[in-house]
């Protein structure tokens, strides 16, 4: 084997799938000049030439008539998993392309497309079918090669391909998905799981090796070894329920897990030289870990931490676009967001739904008596009491200032006063304790019903809200009206 052996970019093969002809003309004239390009407008033609000879790198355009762009993708990766696949689509099918790369699409581009973005991707999609190519004759070579370097050559592939599948997304769940499946299947511990604790969140991801497990008999197990799994959490938050564990289904293959998975092995993630979190394999054996094995691991961590991180800080970023900094309710942009979409709803089925508008009934005077500090916990505390009484179905969110607003969805007048009357006497029924003093406060709530078989603007929507407010409170406060 030498070097000569190996494929120049000319001899790479990249076939281009669009209906549109125009457009996969163009794009095939682009790549001319340095690949060996071929073009078909429908599926079913590029299912056959694949058939009859390999590609190495597939572009196809996500919709087409007939068979689809996912059809030919799971043709592909079902003769050669390493074939790149790039899809194109149009920007209502967005989501379609998101869940093509879940299914081993390597990227997507939104139409319209550029040229150069186009080619740049393909180049990037050759490099990659280059270095694999590259890696697996290096592996198919023995001769001259020892065990130890055939295992580190195979690893080195291994953690490429991994990364290549960290940084398809920036989902907290995801990310944490690809790195425990990774985990299971070449450690096969019991369970993998990672213990993160950024931003004032603590949060633990389980996954099973294989089957799935009780959340009970999962959370006994992290208890057990706490200390060695996850030295940066508290134990007392999972105790006091202030920890989320989410657990995984392990591989698809029918079973339970071992529920006396009992050691650990565990290494740091970090960034900057700071631990933020673990990741812990629990085995039902004592078993030691090879050297390679843990090299491995702290390979693994440190090529996930900046991920990790990086999809928190989305996940964060997020988080304060959409919800009120001071009570965590949704704010007044997710408010409109929110309406929109459930007038869409009702109007599309006819349906109906409730807005309901709260105030804090002289609110100026508890700022007044008790500080600005007390006023914002009595904020806290209304939307914790409005919370524990809604359904679930229901959003809460911050209009602005202390005027609060609950959607209903399909709920007409007669619930939607039900529950009116319930979060009204939720909060006239017991004062707000603040250290030592009671603050007895009250809201006034205004109701609109909205019926899809009589469409409105979202703005009249409102008004009639808070003029049904203004009635409760010009009537003496603390009472519902309905418009
Ligand atoms: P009404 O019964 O007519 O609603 O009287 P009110 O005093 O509640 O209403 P007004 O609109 O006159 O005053 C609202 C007060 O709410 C004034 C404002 O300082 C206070 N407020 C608004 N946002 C915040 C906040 O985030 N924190 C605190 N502490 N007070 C706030
Ligand atoms: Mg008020
Ligand atoms: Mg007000």
């Amino acid at each position: 084997m030498n070097a000569g052996s190996f494929k120049t970019a000319s001899n790479y093969r990249v076939l281009v799938v669009d209906d549109e002809k125009r457009l996969c003309d163009l794009l095939t004239a682009s790549l001319q000049k340095k690949y060996q390009v071929q073009s078909c407008y429908s599926a079913e033609q590029a299912i056959s030439e694949i058939d009859r000879q390999p590609f190495d790198v597939v572009v196809t355009d996500l919709k087409l008539p007939g068979k689809s762009g996912l059809d030919i993708l799971n043709f592909v990766k079902g003769r050669d998993e390493r074939v790149e696949v790039i899809i194109i689509t149009g920007y209502a099918s967005l989501d379609s392309a998101v869940s093509a790369v879940n299914f081993g699409a390597a990227s997507y581009l939104v139409k319209p497309v550029s040229l150069p973005n186009f080619v740049a991707q393909i180049d990037r999609a050759v490099a990659h079918r280059d270095f694999y190519l590259k890696s697996a004759a290096l592996m198919q070579e023995s001769v001259g090669m020892s065990v130890d370097v055939k295992q580190h050559l195979s690893n080195v592939t291994d953690i490429y391909e991994f990364s290549r599948k960290l940084v398809t997304t920036l989902e907290v769940p995801e990310v944490m998905r690809i790195i425990m499946a990774e985990l299971n299947e070449k450690m096969q511990p019991t369970l993998s799981t990672i213990g993160v604790s950024l931003f004032g969140l603590a949060d633990i991801y389980v996954m099973p090796h294989i089957g799935n497990a009780h959340h009970d008999a999962i959370k006994e197990i992290l208890l057990s070894k706490w200390e060695q799994a996850f030295p940066v959490l508290n134990r007392n938050d999972l105790l006091k329920q202030n920890m989320s564990v989410s657990i995984f289904d392990g591989k698809e293959v029918p079973g339970t897990m071992d529920p006396n998975a009992l050691f650990v092995s565990a290494v740091p993630m970090m960034i900057s030289g700071k631990i933020f979190g673990s990741i812990a394999m629990f085995h039902a054996e004592r078993r030691e870990f090879t050297e390679g094995e843990l090299q491995f691991l702290h390979i693994i961590s440190s090529m996930a931490a900046p991920l990790v991180e990086n999809s928190y800080i989305h996940m964060r970023a997020r988080f304060l676009a959409e919800n009120d900094a001071l009570t965590g309710v949704g704010n007044h942009r997710s408010f409109h967001e929110v309406l929109s979409r459930e007038i869409a709803r009702a109007n599309r089925h006819k349906g109906v739904f409730t807005l309901m508008m709260i105030d804090i009934d002289d609110f100026k005077k508890v700022n007044d008596t008790f500080g600005h500090l007390v006023g914002d916990a009595v904020l806290r505390d209304l939307t914790a009491r409005v919370l524990a009484t809604i359904r679930q179905q229901d959003v809460l969110a911050r209009y602005g200032g202390e005027e609060f607003a609950v959607i209903l969805p399909d709920t007409d007048v007669k619930g939607a006063n039900v529950l009116a009357e319930r979060v009204r006497s939720a909060i006239a029924e017991r004062p707000y304790i603040f250290p030592e003093n009671e603050i007895p406060y009250t809201v006034s709530i205004g109701l609109s019903v909205y019926n899809g078989k009589i469409p409105q603007e979202k703005a009249a929507v409102i008004k009639e809200a808070d003029d049904a407010l203004y009635v409760s409170k010009g009537e003496g406060k603390n009472r519902v009206t309905t418009r």
